[in-house]
């Protein structure tokens, strides 16, 4: 029996505000679409949280059986510092602060993207389209809402015309009288109502990232990229579209009016949207400059920590960063590998025993059917922590055997969670092992300072080493 026919998929969808069984439009292939990085800053803890969800997402699809076509954006230009379409491009503003071109700065900032989030294991999607290769196909969109009367032109600048569109606001349950009102932002007297939004705006001539356009000189406004790039590579209705919930009101809400307004289909059957991770209790955000870069995070506490930190909450549950708890993680990480570690020391001890590798059916199992029931990590880190104990109950009782399927199971599940785990070559325990004998050999001949100094040698190499008693002494590798 194959995963598929195991295991029943389902993934909260927030146009339902329901968890939904999970149908891919064609069995063989799960179209996703996910909003990317505006690349004008480092990125943040806030950033990489919802890009590693997704990555567990797709992680997750590709262990049950599916394929999956990602594709994820880079934003390089449209996206203005304010919401209502007022404000300036957020590229050009930060480009002309460092006194660089635009486009070197987006090059610069799509480099240090992938430094982090490749250090972090996030797998690349297959397609990472940058808006700006796709103003031509954006002016075609625009051109369509305009013939099916979803847009209209004031002064060379095009907007959605949002009482057009009979469900716009259903994802964000917005209730259209307060938009009406003009509640939600600053009424802009070309706007024939106050939630109309900008689908091309006119350049002041000053204005650098400008296109030539049938309503002369322009650029695209934001939303417009995310439904141009995602049905040109996954067609017209994706299987899921993702994004932080911060995309809920606006920035989603205007993609399925422009992808429904101008195909008439449902743009996306699942909309996921990833919690906030906050900094005493307020959104991390670049725009409130109260930011931790990956980087920075990295640099204190190497990836693997990292990206096991970010892999923790449930991926609808808010969280408050700490360093605090950024260490406890670091905790529950190395006690882990450890486990790992110390199974891995007896294979490569016993080597010429013969294992029949195998994995707890019953461990797995469970791990796959929380994760398939919208990514649940908590309730799939039950079996992690479970596997890493019969690993350790298994070693001490020499059941090698076994503890090797418990390892087993452990490396596939920390795989779906995307983090990594640190491996110990033959040759490392061997050398190890020595020096660890030896030092035990000098201080039962009280020769301690000679011990401390083997001890002291093998720490600098990266390894922990924890003395049980006089006798036995237990080794690890940290990361470095
Ligand atoms: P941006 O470049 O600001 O549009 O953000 C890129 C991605 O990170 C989007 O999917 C955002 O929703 C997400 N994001 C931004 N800030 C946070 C945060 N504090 N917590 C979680 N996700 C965030
Ligand atoms: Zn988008």
């Amino acid at each position: 029996m194959s995963s598929l026919d195991k295991y029943k998929i389902q993934l909260y969808n927030t146009l339902s505000r329901s968890k939904e069984d999970f149908i891919p439009q064609n069995p063989d292939m799960v179209t996703l679409y996910s909003c990317g990085q505006t690349v004008y800053e480092d990125i943040h803890v806030g950033n990489a949280k919802t890009y590693v969800v997704w990555d567990i997402l797709v992680r997750t699809l590709k262990h049950l059986d599916y394929n999956v076509k990602w594709v994820q954006n880079f934003t390089d230009v449209g996206h203005l510092t304010d919401d209502a379409d007022e404000g300036e491009d957020k590229i050009e503003k930060k480009a002309r602060l460092l006194k660089k071109d635009p486009m070197e700065l987006v090059d610069e900032k799509i480099y240090e993207y992938y430094l982090s989030l490749d250090a972090i294991n996030v797998k690349r999607p297959d397609i990472a389209p940058r808006a700006t290769g796709h103003i031509v196909e954006m002016i075609d969109l625009i051109k369509k809402l305009i013939e099916n009367k979803h847009a209209y032109e004031v002064d060379g600048s095009i907007y959605y015309d949002i009482s057009t569109f009979e469900t716009y606001g259903d994802l964000a349950k917005l209730d259209l009288e307060n938009l009406k009102a003009g509640a939600r932002i600053g009424v802009n007297e070309d706007k024939r109502n106050p939630g109309d939004f900008a689908l091309w705006i006119k350049a002041p001539q000053e204005h650098i990232m400008k296109y030539t356009s049938p309503w002369g000189k322009g650029y695209p406004g934001w939303h417009v990229e995310c439904s141009v790039m995602s049905m040109k590579y996954l067609g017209e209705t994706l299987d899921i579209h993702t994004g932080g919930e911060d995309h809920i009101a606006v920035h989603h809400t205007n993609e399925i009016a422009q992808s429904e307004g101008a195909t008439g289909k449902k743009f996306a059957n699942i909309w996921m949207h990833s919690a906030f991770i906050t900094l005493n209790g307020e959104k991390m955000s670049k725009s409130l400059n109260n930011f931790i870069t990956i980087a920075e995070l990295i640099e204190k506490y190497g990836k693997n920590v990292v990206r096991f930190s970010l892999s923790q909450n449930h991926y609808r549950t808010q969280a408050d960063f700490s360093y605090k708890q950024v260490e406890s993680h670091r905790k529950r990480y190395y006690r882990l590998i450890k486990s790992y570690q110390l199974g891995l020391q007896e294979i490569h001890r016993y080597k010429d025993q013969e294992f029949d590798v195998d994995v707890s059916l019953k461990s797995l199992d469970l791990f796959n059917k929380a994760m398939a029931d919208d990514l649940n990590i908590p309730k799939a880190f039950l079996q992690i922590n479970n596997a890493a104990s019969k690993i350790d109950q298994f070693r001490k009782n020499g059941e090698f055997e076994q503890m090797h399927n418990f390892m087993r199971t452990f490396e596939i599940m920390m795989d779906v969670l995307g983090i990594p785990i640190i491996q110990l070559t033959p040759r490392e325990t061997k050398n190890i092992d020595m020096m660890i004998n030896l030092r035990i050999q000098l201080k039962s001949e009280g020769k301690y300072e000679d011990g401390d100094n083997i001890r002291d040698y093998i720490q600098s190499l990266g390894y922990v080493v924890q003395d049980l008693s006089k006798t036995e002494t237990i080794w690890y590798k940290e990361e470095k």
